[in-house]
């Protein structure tokens, strides 16, 4: 099986406050684990591949876990894919206690090396915190191939969204099971959405770019992402189990939020497919035994 948990679900900015505290304030930072048993102690056995996309603020909440095992002696071995470079997926990466253990090793994956290598070493400049001195751990760059490689045990496909400055989707194949991310896409290019389409077809969870209602897409078009309806759509035609919504604006409150998710389940409603809204700490399993 597969666990994805959402440790930010947040476009652009945090979004902290009393109106939040169902949905979160962090931004986009997901953790992507596989167990190959399905066992009741499997939550907290996390002997398997494990990988994390993006970094934005949620990283900052993974990782106080992190630094009680491995990563806190300097034995941790971690794998992040980089959708794009854009500050809510980054953020965290500047504050992420693993970086300053000397002995973990963190191997980051982006559109290319020369892109994501400079992205990365930018953010660690003594100019913007003096702690970027003692970057301690070994960083290591790969390029993604799109045509598919291995990353921490699972199998790693990617395709190219419709946004500013590029982003990419991901798909993680282990054995039957897939989730596929994809963030900070404007539904509406027909090649570019039939690709996508295609990356999520026999998936079992879609993660998909939801930052507006429509009637502020309409004057948000090509900002590079979608609203709740459109992405519920593209969830349909894949016919995925589940679509999880993400990338919520930060002036979507709580009641916004609910609404949006009634209103995409209703879109959805006699289909086989169910919507879910993500938010800060939601765990879903994939292939999970009943
Ligand atoms: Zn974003
Ligand atoms: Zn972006």
């Amino acid at each position: 099986m597969i666990r994805v948990k959402f440790w930010g679900t947040r476009g652009s900015i945090t979004a902290p406050g009393r109106a939040n505290i169902h949905f979160g304030g962090h931004t986009a930072c997901v953790e992507v684990t596989a167990f190959d048993v399905d066992e009741p102690g499997a939550a907290t056995h996390i002997s398997g591949p494990r990988l994390i996309i993006d970094g934005g603020s949620g990283l900052a909440t993974l990782q106080g876990a992190m630094m009680t095992s491995a990563c806190g002696r300097g034995q941790g071995e971690l794998h992040f894919l980089v959708s794009h470079y854009h500050w809510d997926h980054l953020i965290g990466f500047p504050f992420f206690s693993p970086m300053f253990v000397a002995g973990n090793q963190i191997t980051f994956y982006g559109d290319t090396v020369e892109r994501l290598q400079a992205s990365i070493e930018r953010l660690f400049s003594s100019t913007y915190a003096p702690q970027m001195e003692s970057l301690a751990a070994r960083l290591d760059y790969k390029t993604i191939e799109a045509e598919g490689m291995n990353v921490a045990g699972f199998q790693v496909r990617a395709a190219q969204n419709r946004h500013p400055g590029k982003a990419m989707s991901f798909r993680l194949q282990y054995g039957p099971h897939a989730v596929v991310y994809s963030t900070d896409h404007e539904v509406g290019d027909p090649d570019t959405d039939r690709a996508l389409v295609e990356l999520a077809r026999g998936a079992q969870l879609w993660i998909l770019d939801s930052m507006f209602t429509p009637a502020e897409w309409e004057k948000s078009q090509g900002w590079g992402h979608s609203s709740h309806i459109a992405a519920t759509e593209l969830a349909l035609q894949a016919g995925v189990e589940t679509a999880v919504l993400f990338h919520h604006a930060p002036a979507h409150d709580d009641e916004m939020l609910f609404q949006m998710g009634r209103d995409a389940m209703t879109l959805a409603g006699g289909s086989s497919t169910t919507v879910l809204m993500a938010r800060d700490g939601l765990v879903v399993d994939v292939g999970r035994q009943k």
